[in-house]
């Protein structure tokens, strides 16, 4: 029988993190079997240095030339359906499977509501982590529980959905990184219902492609062939996609600042005394988009996206991502926060 883990060390991972940082790990977990968590946690080679999972890195920044404790990597990706409940479907999404294939698989089963999702690079178990979002869905909406270990009990959880408290980019999860190593997931999927097409460039998409009954598999082409247009492919690029998330700031302040700069896009949040703001415009406005500083930039495409134009190093990235947020808070009194997990001691202010 194949081992339930291997460990590697002193392991490169430029093919490990989408901003294609060359950078090393002291020790690299592969994790076969989700119960062989804590033995692995046990290993006396590991004990006294950081651990922390990495699925395929592409919300991360290294800010450091090496990782120096273990990086768990779950590889389980197996996919089946749970149970059906009238016109839905409860799916169990084991973490290592693609985010894109799973979204793929559900459309084969007739199921819907990932498309939307589509092409977000990335492992399953990550997606609760922050709550993935795109194109005016939250994959939030359809976790019907989080299975994971707790490392502060030390034992196997099931979180049902109110217990991932989601909110925008963020969960229980995001906010408790050293305790939750998330090992899968349940769906709850519809089989019927109108795709959600409530974001306007995505019925512009569909209306281009001459779809004008959108089924669920058209929204997700759709959607692949916007984000292929706009964002940085990371395989030519480096980059972990939008690097700060869109500021929430409460209405008045909101309203004041429409007064001030025409033209701010200003976006519903989820609390009613709350408006969200589009970083990308207050970047842009700032005079960052398509600005470069060695290898290090923001790029032309779309200016929430931290570019490695090619040998760049964690700390250029961090430092130039830095020099964006203090220009904006300048110009606009408007604080911006990574929407990446910045890994190491350099990270430390101002997250
Ligand atoms: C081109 C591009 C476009 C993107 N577009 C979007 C988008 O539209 N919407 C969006 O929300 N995100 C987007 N992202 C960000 C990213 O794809 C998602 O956040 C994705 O879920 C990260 O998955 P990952 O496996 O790469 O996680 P990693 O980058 O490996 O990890 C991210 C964080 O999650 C933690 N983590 C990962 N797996 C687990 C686990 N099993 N248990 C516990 N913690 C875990 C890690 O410790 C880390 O803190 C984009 C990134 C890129 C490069």
């Amino acid at each position: 029988m194949a081992a339930a883990y291997s460990i590697g060390r002193d392991v490169p991972l430029a093919a490990r993190n989408t901003f294609g940082l060359d950078v090393q790990a002291r020790a690299f977990a592969t994790v076969h079997d989700a119960a062989a968590l804590p033995a692995l946690l046990a290993e006396p080679s590991l004990q006294g240095q950081p651990q922390m999972v990495l699925g395929a890195g592409s919300n991360v920044l290294f800010a450091d030339s090496r990782y120096d404790g273990c990086l768990l990597h779950l590889v389980c990706n197996s996919t089946h359906i749970l149970r059906n409940e009238g016109d839905r479907a409860v799916v169990h999404v084991d973490a290592g499977c693609e985010w894109d294939a799973l979204v793929d698989w559900t459309l084969d089963q007739g199921l819907q509501g990932l498309e939307n999702l589509a092409l977000i690079p990335g492992q399953a178990g990550a997606a609760p982590i922050q709550n993935i979002g795109a194109y005016g869905v939250e994959v939030g909406s359809f976790i019907a529980a989080v299975h994971a270990y707790d490392r502060v009990t030390a034992d196997y959880a099931r979180l049902g959905h109110a217990q991932c408290a989601f909110g925008y980019r963020d969960s229980v999860f995001k906010r408790e990184p050293e305790r939750w190593i998330v090992t899968a997931l349940e769906l709850s999927l519809p089989r019927s219902g109108q795709p959600n097409l409530g974001y306007v460039g995505l019925r512009e998409e569909l209306g281009a492609m001459g779809e004008l009954e959108p089924t669920p598999r058209n929204v997700a082409a759709a959607v692949r062939r916007i984000r292929r247009r706009k964002l940085p492919d990371p395989a030519v690029t480096g980059n972990a996609g939008s690097f700060f998330k869109n500021p929430v700031v409460r209405r008045e302040v909101a309203a004041k600042l429409q007064a001030r700069f025409a033209g701010l896009p200003v976006f519903p949040a989820v609390s009613e005394g709350e408006r969200k703001l589009s970083a990308a415009w207050l970047i842009e406005q700032a005079g960052w988009r398509g600005y470069r500083e060695g290898d290090a930039g923001i790029s032309a495409q779309h200016a929430l996206v931290l570019v490695n134009l090619g040998h760049a190093t964690g700390p250029q990235l961090l430092a130039l991502a830095r020099r964006v947020m203090a220009s904006v808070l300048e110009k606009f009194g408007v604080t911006l926060e990574p929407e990446p997990r910045i890994i190491g001691a350099a990270a430390d202010p101002p997250r």
